[in-house]
């Protein structure tokens, strides 16, 4: 069979953003994945393309709230005792790169792919021919307490240092923005850098259908089968050996299962989260995606319902789902904002891919011809096609969009 520039392992927003990305430069690429594309973590985010980020997300500040999260009394957090032996080392370098001045450090260094992040969506979802799905909507959290809106002050603070938009609003402004939220708004402040797309798996499929527009092909395979082979790499498809000159493993939280046998071992850990939809009551309705920054949750308005997403829990991948998160916030949202009745049976359960400190992996391996594209945590819908960019920038050898060397695998070997 003839041997490919590249396989891309893993059909997620990140795999398949590479994958366009690539064949958009003439390479001709196979994009490998057990199953259809984009049916996994992809699939059940919020929404957000978050150009307007900046701190990621930090350990919990302060004895009390530590206490809170060990008790499982928090909203925004929870863990599995089992899990935590195994994610302990990682819990310790994540708490490390949790002290302000190295967030600001992080929101300095992340700056240059976030602030490019829509841009490139833009570009790949008008070749793909869906230019609407990436919506400038902008991104609302939403405050119930004085007091959490000052806490926010730090990152509006960082925001203005780096002309970022962030306008803080009253209960009153925030109602006018989003006339269905209730009176226990009492503050927000209005991303405007951000765009939601409100059919995250639709923007997965119009990627891969322009890659295939483009002679890419979609194979189906366990990239656990991949090898080293002729000074290349090959998988075993089902319709028989795919080879390639590269291969570029954007398998989100599974990367480990391929990397590991090969030697390379990355410190990541997942932060599994949940959805469920729910029907607005009457005539309710969202505009944009809203953070109730104090609780920990968001509500998208999805091509499905109202997306409700939970925020992170330490557990083992492939540990069954534990949705308590679900139960604890649905009380707080159905006061923010009226849901009506639950669209699906059981909650959707998905896998950030995290690193400790909270970037992804881009760029070529120590191993010929093995690149990477992982880690994309909390954020990965927003820096796919950014990432992609990257990607393909090295690979082909031309100037790189970005500086590569915060996202280098090799700041895990130091
Ligand atoms: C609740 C929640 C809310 C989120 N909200 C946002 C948000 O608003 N904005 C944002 O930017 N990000 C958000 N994220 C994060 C974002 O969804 C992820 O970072 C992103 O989807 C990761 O994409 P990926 O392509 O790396 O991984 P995935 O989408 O998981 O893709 C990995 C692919 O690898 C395939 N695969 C796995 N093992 C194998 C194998 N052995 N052989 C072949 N194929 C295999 C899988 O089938 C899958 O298709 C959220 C995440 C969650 C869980």
């Amino acid at each position: 069979m003839k041997r490919l520039d590249a396989m891309v392992l893993g059909a997620g927003i990140v795999g398949a953003s590479a994958a366009l990305a690539l064949a958009r430069r003439g390479m001709q690429v196979a994009l490998v994945d057990r199953q259809p594309p984009g049916l996994e973590t992809s699939y059940g985010n919020a929404g957000i393309v978050e150009g307007n980020a900046l701190f990621p997300h930090a350990f919990p500040k302060g004895l009390g709230r530590l206490l809170k999260v060990a008790l499982k009394q928090t909203t925004e957090a929870n863990y599995h005792l089992a899990a935590l032996p195994r994610v302990a080392p990682w819990l310790f370098a994540f708490k490390a790169r949790s002290q302000p001045h190295v967030l600001e450090e992080m929101a300095v260094l992340m700056r240059p792919m976030f602030s490019r992040a829509i841009a490139e969506h833009e570009a790949l979802a008008a070749e793909a021919g869906v230019p609407g799905l990436i919506a400038r909507s902008g991104w609302l959290r939403v405050y119930r307490t004085d007091k959490g809106f000052a806490g926010n002050l730090h990152e509006r603070d960082m925001a203005a240092k780096l002309g970022i938009a962030a306008r803080a609003v009253d209960g009153d402004e925030a109602r006018a923005l989003e006339p269905s939220l209730s009176s226990v708004v009492r503050h927000a402040v209005l991303w405007e850098e951000a765009a939601f797309v409100n059919d995250p798996l639709a923007l997965t499929l119009a990627y891969t259908k322009r890659l295939e527009a483009l002679g890419g092909r979609l194979v189906t395979a366990d990239a656990r089968t991949l090898s080293r082979s002729n000074g290349g790499w090959r998988v075993d498809a089902d319709e028989g050996p795919l080879m390639a000159d590269n291969v570029v493993v954007a398998l989100g939280p599974w990367a480990p299962d391929v990397l590991s046998p090969l030697g390379l071992r990355l410190p990541m850990a997942v932060k599994r989260g949940y959805h469920l939809h729910y029907e607005p009551q009457g005539n309710a309705g969202l505009t944009r995606p809203i953070l109730d920054a104090e609780v920990g949750y968001c509500l998208a308005p999805m091509a499905q319902g109202i997306r409700l997403t939970t925020g992170a829990e330490f557990a083992a991948r492939d540990a069954r789902p534990t949705p308590v998160q679900i139960d604890r916030v649905l009380p707080h949202a159905k006061a923010l904002f009226p849901l009506g009745r639950q669209i699906e049976a059981r909650p959707w359960m998905g896998s950030r891919p995290c690193f400790p400190d909270s970037r992804p992996v881009i760029g070529p391996s120590p191993q010929k011809g093995l690149w990477l594209a992982v880690g994309h945590g909390h954020l990965g819908l927003t820096t796919a096609a950014i990432s992609a960019r990257l990607l393909a920038d090295l690979m082909v050898g031309t100037p790189p969009v970005i500086d590569p060397a915060p996202f280098g695998v090799g700041r895990f070997s130091r």
